[in-house]
């Protein structure tokens, strides 16, 4: 048997992707499923990105690039950091990674040494704790409560804040709850963060889409002083239907922006070169496609809403962003773990189980896939429901 170094056998393999394989795996075997695991969109990259990307490889943009990313691509993503975001970065506070996954990896990695306490919101993206535990630092987890819309207060905050504390991660609009935090509660979280003087990580990577009326507010644009301890961390993937693209970014002060390019240069080297030209189109040309998947993204929600809210023994808050639902299945007497299975195996539907969110009674669901995947899959949810 083949000893594997206790890094890699400590952490689980990631549910979300996981789970999506199998119901891609099954569907390629011929079975009708509905899935709404992976957080995808099932739009198509809009042309003018892959006109650009095609552009890149027929000028033969094909060879080893800077480490952070292309200069151009730093430049472009520090004028929308400033524009949309009001944090004031230049190209030098930009490193662009493989994906926003591994912007955040790079960062623990980076900032992250054995004993560092790192204070994740439950329910969290399910990798932030795994990624803290292979930089070696100790996950402290703070439950955000669904009384509480789903969010965690600035007392929650204080109180988990020890000696050791170095990093909050932060995420609004949340996967997978899909809350948004509201400009006054992130100011609130802001100053605990000041206060105590520990480093903030924003994961941003839903900021763009938000439904009636739900504001975006960057936690790093809130003072100078949070500004000063704020990494944010973006990509491409959810925006602009890249996700296997594998663009995403971080920005931050200089001096941590080059410790992790220091990291990446004996890691990944540069994101795919060609892939970065797709990027800086995305962010220079129409911002059109994107409004047609937040207006159908919209849509859908409130199908998804109105179904739920007819059904017995589901409940779901309603998400002011991202595109996920997380559905409370407590009144089913059922674990998580056993009704995502069993709705799997017998109804061919998939979801992801909370406990990968570090939550237990619940179930997410994305919507990030077409109205009749949806419709057919909450007929089939409500059949099953029915037996439980
Ligand atoms: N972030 C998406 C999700 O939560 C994609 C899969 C993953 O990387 O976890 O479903």
């Amino acid at each position: 048997m083949v000893k594997l170094a206790a890094r890699v056998t400590q952490v689980p393999p990631s549910m979300t992707l996981a789970i999506s394989a199998k119901a891609k795996a099954m569907k390629a075997d011929g079975l009708d499923v509905c899935s709404f695991s992976a957080g995808e969109p099932d739009f198509d990259t809009p042309d003018h990105i892959k006109a650009a990307a095609k552009q890149a490889l027929d000028e033969g943009k094909t060879r080893y690039g800077p480490a952070a990313g292309e200069a151009k691509l730093r430049d472009a993503i520090a004028k929308k950091l400033q524009k949309d975001n009001q944090l004031n970065y230049e190209a030098e506070n930009i490193i662009v990674t493989n994906g926003g996954k591994y912007s955040l990896y790079n960062l623990m990695m980076t900032l992250i040494e054995s004993g560092d306490e790192v204070i994740i919101p439950a329910p969290y993206w399910v990798s932030y704790p795994e990624m803290v535990k292979l930089a070696e630092g100790t996950p402290v987890i703070i439950e955000a409560t669904a009384s509480n819309g789903y969010k965690i207060t600035p007392a929650q905050l204080r109180e988990a804040i020890t000696e050791k504390t170095k990093l909050f991660v932060f995420n609004s609009p949340s996967n997978p709850t899909g809350m948004v935090y509201t400009p006054d509660e992130i100011r609130a979280l802001a100053e605990v963060v000041v206060e105590k003087d520990i480093w903030v990580v924003s994961d941003e990577i839903y900021e763009k889409i938000l439904y009636d009326g739900a504001e975006h507010l960057s936690i790093g644009s809130v003072s100078p002083e949070a500004f000063a301890r704020t990494i944010t961390s973006n990509g491409f993937a959810k925006s602009y239907a890249m996700t296997g693209w594998r663009v995403g970014y971080a920005a931050g002060p200089v001096e941590v922006i080059k410790g992790m390019t220091r990291l990446q240069s004996h890691s990944t080297s540069n994101v795919c070169t060609f892939a970065q030209y797709g990027a800086m189109a995305a962010l220079e040309g129409t911002q059109d496609p994107l409004q047609t998947m937040v207006e159908a993204f919209t849509q859908r929600r409130q199908y998804i809403l109105d179904r739920i809210e007819a059904m017995d023994k589901v409940s779901c808050p309603k998400p002011d962003g991202a595109f996920y639902v997380y559905l409370n299945i407590g009144e089913t007497g059922t674990k998580a773990m056993d009704f995502c299975t069993k709705l799997l195996e017998k109804y061919h539907v998939a979801m992801i189980p909370g406990v990968a969110f570090g939550s237990g009674d619940c179930v997410r669901m994305s919507y990030a896939t077409d109205l009749d995947t949806i419709k057919e899959g909450l007929d089939r949810l409500e059949k099953f429901v029915a037996t439980c």
